[in-house]
This record gives structure tokens, sequence and C-alpha cells, in this order.
């Protein structure tokens, strides 16, 4: 199975056709093995156009979701991002390429541990993960500030934590609305508030924790 063929492609007519220009980005989805981030038995469908099951009722998101969500961040090379979701550590392992340092939260363990052994098999290293509730955010520091936050769950609201942890400048990218439909909304910490942004609706697994479902 040519891979690398398919990954081209994946980016071509999966994101690049939808509208995503940032070569940075497309360079991150050119590089990362997808399918090194999916279930043995779900290698021949890892660049297909679709969100698949990684376990624990969860899914890995369709790649452009993860294209559109990560280029909404517009992350530079000394970011720091924290990310709530590590579901299969796709996501993070292309944030590990755009930013200086990824800061992951899984509610999962076993989620969490096969992502560690997912992230392994990459030369990547500048991550970190943990287990716990990430409405809560990130549990060793409570008042770190974060440049980028990007939530791979879909919340009822925006949790306060979120708004709390972003540096000024800050961009925080998450699905929001109801449990089965939700609105992709970015929102931008700015001098006199929050700037908000729609970018349409979206389908993502719940977010569970204190400050959400
Ligand atoms: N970005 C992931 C997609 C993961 S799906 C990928 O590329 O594979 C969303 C993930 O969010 C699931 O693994 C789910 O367990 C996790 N999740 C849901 N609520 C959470 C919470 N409060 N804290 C941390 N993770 C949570």
């Amino acid at each position: 199975m040519n891979f690398k063929k398919q990954r081209k492609n994946m980016v071509r007519t999966q994101i690049k056709a939808r509208g995503i220009t940032d070569k940075k980005v497309l360079k991150a989805f050119e590089n990362v093995k997808r399918h090194l981030f999916v279930p043995e038995s779900k290698r021949l469908q890892a660049y297909a156009d679709r969100p698949l099951a990684i376990g624990s009722g969860q899914t890995i998101s369709q790649p452009y979701i993860v294209a559109l969500m990560v280029s909404l961040l517009n992350l530079g090379e000394s970011d720091n991002v924290l990310e709530i979701g590590t579901g299969s550590g796709y996501q993070t392992a292309i944030l590990c390429k755009l930013a200086k340092k990824v800061y992951s939260i899984e509610r999962y363990e076993s989620l969490a541990k096969s992502a560690r052994k997912n992230l392994e098999k990459t030369k990547l290293s500048n991550y970190e993960i943990k287990v716990a509730d990430g409405t809560l955010g990130w549990p060793e520091n409570k008042n770190m500030k974060f440049d980028a936050i990007i939530v791979s769950a879909a919340a009822n609201q925006i949790p306060k934590t979120f708004k709390e942890q972003l540096a000024m400048g800050g961009r925080l990218v998450i699905p929001v609305g109801s449990r089965f439909s939700q609105n992709l909304i970015r929102l931008t910490k700015k001098k006199d508030g929050f700037e908000e942004e729609n970018f349409g609706g979206c389908v993502f697994v719940p977010l569970i924790g204190k400050h959400s479902w």
C-alpha cells in the first residue's frame, strides 16, 4: 500500500480543494503518517475522507476538519498550544509540527496510552499528554496561558476556563452547540474583550466534564 501517495492525494483533494492554502499546514498533513494513528484493522481507510473509530466510543476526526481547525489557530513557531481530546494523537502530531509545544489532555487513560504509543513512532517530542478532565484546563498549572487552545469534542457552552487560559491575542477553536450538531467557533482574546467568529456546522463527540456536558 502506497501510503505516501494516499497522503498526497488526501492533501490535494480533501484539504487544498476545500480552500486550505497555508503551506505550513499542508506540509504538516503531508508529513504526518495518519495510518500510524488508526487501529491496525483500519490502516487501509486511514486516508479516507471521514472520521474513523479509535476505541472507547471515540473517533479520529476527518482529515479536513483537523486541517480547518488547525489553520484557524494561525499557529506560529513560538506558540504554546493546549489541546483538549488527544484521542489518537494524530492532531497532536500535526500541532507539534507547527508550534513550540503541545499540552494535550485526554479523559480516557486507554486512549492517552495508545496516543503516546502512536506518537513514539514519530520523531516528535514537543508534547505532553495528561489524563484529566480537560474542561478544567492544564492540571499542573491552572494559571498557565496558551497562545492557542483547540478543543476536539463538542461543548454545550464555551467553558470559562478556556477563556481564562488564553494569552492576550490567543485563539480558541471549539465546536459549540447541542449533542448532535454544533458550530465551529473561534474566539480571539483582545484588549477590549473576545472576538467571536462562526465557521459553520460540524458534528463532534461530546466534551464530557465539569464545564460542559
Ligand atoms: N483530535 C483527536 C480526536 C479525538 S475525539 C484525534 O485526532 O484523534 C475527541 C476526544 O475528546 C475523545 O478521545 C474523548 O475521549 C475526548 N474528551 C471528551 N471530553 C473530554 C474532556 N473533558 N477532557 C479531555 N478529553 C475529553
